[in-house]
């Protein structure tokens, strides 16, 4: 036994290591295939299933929820409005002055807070007693000498989760998505607990409109461009809503709009096929988490998720090889890896990778690790991101397909003596306006799906704060026309 046998013998053994690395990797990668022919299959089937949840209640995993937006904003809206927007990370309050003349915000002011962590599980009261509380505080800040208490005030309020929505100013909550768990206020009118909440701390507010996110960026997104036809959500968590005709929304006949139109906000999260793209680490994921076997295309798509999904290849790996020293420890808890972090490794573009080394040693606690490794790390978050880009990229054009702007021809089919309608999809959300690896795939496999001309005549725009201003344009819109 010579030192150079033991030389011999500990390079086999690494790779072996290696090669134990590789299949990991390549099974993980074949795993997560969104080949075009896979996409186009969830393209079909999102739109089949958009029809399916149009057709009854519990017809498909996609609600297809009634919003009773049935106006969008169109620039007349005038006066002062309050949003809340509650439902990601951090919450919002936001005041905006509307001057009646289109795009013309004349001030909007916005602050952001996190929500507590305990508060996101704790009882509906103490956490509407604490929006009302900083709504509150807010007010009083904007306001100063010209609080008058004769004034009412009317507020938009986001409230990102699935709501069955009785009017434009109220629903009951379905269930939690995203981390929150208040047991009691499911079932509860939200817009309701909100206003007795207010009264309790003394604000004298009215909720004029209760919006998803998504409508409320749409709305936005159609203040400025009336060509917006959808708005979609990639952040904490993920969803679409998109302007849909009456007639064609069967579980609901005889639903009479002025537009003809109503915004459905579908609850993609939930959406589900066989032809996605799962692995076991998905399967894994979803059996920790706090409403297992719901929302799956969103824990496949949105960042409260993709940073787990990294982890658990990486523990993985940590697991059955030694390249990451002894990091397994350091990778074992969920949810340590955050998607920002992910994104910022992706982004490194040092050419030793500095920077990922950095974010795992002090971020996760990880011992320094070699380049080689540092470089199986960027591949994995590749992974991850670019099949949940893709996807998203796939549910959006299945939206443009049940609307017949894909180009595919077929009832209201995108195209007009030859010419193709211009559609614009809002977008907003951490993932596609802050992580550029993200949008750049996801923009990427629009095209790959539409091809280049039809791919011409959608626009994918970015909108910030959409949600929470949108919301308060919807306040307005719904204060107006509750005047008439
Ligand atoms: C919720 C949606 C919301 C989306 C984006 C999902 O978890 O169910 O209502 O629009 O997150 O915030
Ligand atoms: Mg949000």
């Amino acid at each position: 036994c010579t030192i150079a046998g033991i030389l011999v013998t500990k390079r086999i053994k690494n790779r072996r290591k290696w090669s134990r690395v590789v299949e990991i990797l390549s099974e993980f990668e074949d795993g997560c295939s969104t080949s075009i022919a896979r996409l186009r299959q969830v393209v079909d089937a999102m739109a089949v299933e958009m029809h399916a949840g149009l057709a009854s209640d519990g017809g498909s995993k996609l609600k297809m929820l009634l919003t009773f937006v049935d106006r969008l904003p169109d620039g007349e809206e005038k006066g002062t409005y309050y949003a809340l927007d509650l439902g990601g990370t951090n919450f919002r309050v936001l005041r905006i002055q509307l001057g009646g003349n289109r795009s013309v915000i004349l001030k909007h002011e916005v602050e952001r807070q996190p929500i507590p962590e305990n508060l996101m599980m704790g009882t509906s009261e103490d956490l509407f007693d604490f929006i009302a509380m900083s709504l509150k505080h807010f007010v009083v800040k904007e306001e100063g000498s010209e609080q008058r208490p004769d004034r009412s005030r009317e507020l938009g309020f986001t409230f990102s989760f699935p709501v069955r929505q009785v009017s434009v100013s109220s629903g009951f909550l379905i269930k939690w998505t995203k981390g929150f768990a208040i047991e009691d206020a499911v079932g509860k009118d939200v817009a309701q607990c909100l206003e007795e909440a207010m009264t309790r701390r003394g604000l004298d507010m009215r909720v004029a409109a209760l919006v998803n996110d998504t409508v409320g960026t749409l709305a936005l997104g159609h203040y400025h461009d009336e060509d917006t036809v959808a708005a979609v959500i990639i952040g904490t968590g993920t969803n679409a809503c998109y302007v849909e005709r009456t007639d064609a929304i069967i579980k609901c006949q005889g639903l009479l709009t002025n537009s003809g139109g109503m915004v459905v906000n579908m609850e993609w999260g939930n959406f589900w096929s066989s032809h996605l793209p799962r692995t076991s680490y998905d399967v894994d994921l979803d059996d920790e988490t706090a409403n297992h076997n719901d929302q799956g295309f969103e824990k496949m798509i949105s960042g409260m998720y993709l940073g787990d999904i990294t982890r658990r290849v990486l523990y993985r790996i940590a697991q059955e090889s030694d390249i990451f020293g002894d990091a397994a420890a350091s990778l074992s808890a969920p949810f340590v890896l955050r998607t920002p972090l992910m994104a910022a490794m992706h982004e490194d573009d040092s050419p030793d990778l500095r920077e990922v080394s950095r974010i795992l040693q002090e971020n996760l606690q990880m011992p320094e690790i070699s380049l080689k490794a540092r470089r199986l790390v960027v591949g994995v978050i590749d992974i991850v991101t670019r099949r949940a880009a893709r996807l998203a990229a796939a549910g959006i054009v299945g939206i443009l397909k049940k609307i017949g702007r894909d180009g595919s021809g077929g009832i209201g089919s995108g195209k007009t003596k030859g010419k193709i309608r211009r559609s614009v999809v809002a977008i907003e959300g951490g993932l596609y306006s802050g992580y550029s690896m993200f949008r750049e795939y996801l923009n990427e496999a629009v095209v790959e799906i539409l091809g280049d001309e039809v791919a011409e005549s959608v626009v994918l725009r970015v909108s910030e704060d959409g949600s929470g201003i949108g919301a308060a344009l919807l306040a307005a819109t719904a204060a107006h026309s509750s005047d008439r």
